[in-house]
């Protein structure tokens, strides 16, 4: 029997694997991998490793995840070394959960390797703190979409009501709605916002505006997925960074020139 290794790959930045997680790519023979898998990454495998693509085909249609199931249990039990590799953390919003399941189910042995997640590492890059002392002492990772696609089944109201920074997943799709429901929930129509696509990559696009703003910025600037949103007062940390380091620079080219 083979064993299955449930790997995140990080956010973007292919440097941000772990170490644990780049030596499971190294030994695997066959690699089930996702849409925001960095490609890069799979240049770590052998030549001989099987590479097996699992995000959205030509037809626009995504592997049924019964057949992603179905190709991990059929090649472990082949004796293979088996890396099924996600975006970020596998189990964040990234259904490693139900193939843990599946796997068990059919007594495979597996093993779940954390990744650094994009709703923690995709602000960061962009100097925005999820957690800052006095302004957000709470953060929610929170999904835009679900199983349905129905926007309804997330407690808006109560994360408006208790949660300081927002983290939204998927969120792209029903921006309007959420921000609706956030305003409803009695959130100020000047709350910060931030989204930022394809974060910690070569490609990093970032807006930032409130919950006024902020659907205007989007259409502008063509903000599409995959792309984080995130809500709440340690986004002006953002600004703040921006123009300190501004100023910084500033003051070097006055000092190169005198
Ligand atoms: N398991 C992943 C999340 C999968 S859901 C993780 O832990 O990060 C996919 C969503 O993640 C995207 O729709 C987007 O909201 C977010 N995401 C993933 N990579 C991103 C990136 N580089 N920049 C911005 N958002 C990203």
């Amino acid at each position: 029997m083979g064993k299955v290794y449930i790997v995140g790959a990080g956010p973007g930045d292919p440097d941000l694997i772990t170490i644990k997680a780049s030596k499971c790519i190294q030994n695997a023979d066959v690699i089930f991998y996702d849409r925001l898998v960095n490609s890069e990454l799979l240049t770590l495998a052998k030549k001989e490793t099987e590479l097996v693509y699992c995000g959205k085909s030509p037809n626009k249609h995504f592997m049924k995840q019964e057949t992603i199931h179905q190709l991990l249990v059929k090649y472990a039990e082949q004796g293979k070394n088996v890396v099924r590799l996600k975006g970020g953390d596998p189990y964040v919003f990234g259904r490693g959960a139900e193939e843990a399941i599946a796997l068990a189910s059919n007594g495979i042995e597996y093993e779940v390797i954390p990744g650094v997640t994009a709703g923690l590492a995709v602000p960061l890059n962009v100097d925005i703190p999820v957690t800052y002392r006095e302004t957000s002492r709470s953060f929610a990772m929170v999904t835009g979409h679900s199983i349905t696609g129905e926007p309804t089944e997330v407690d808006w109201k109560g994360l408006a009501r208790s949660v300081d920074t927002l983290a939204i997943y998927m969120g792209m799709r029903n921006l309007s709605f959420i921000i609706c429901q956030l305003l409803k929930a009695g959130k100020k129509s000047t709350t910060p916002i931030a989204i930022i696509q394809n974060g910690t990559t070569t490609h990093e696009v970032v807006i930032v505006g409130t919950l006024a703003t902020i659907e205007k910025q989007v259409v502008s600037k063509h903000v599409r997925n995959p792309a984080i949103i995130i809500i709440g007062e340690v986004v002006k940390i953002h600004e703040q960074l921006l123009q300190l380091k501004a100023m910084n620079r500033y003051i070097e080219s006055r000092a190169i020139e005198a």
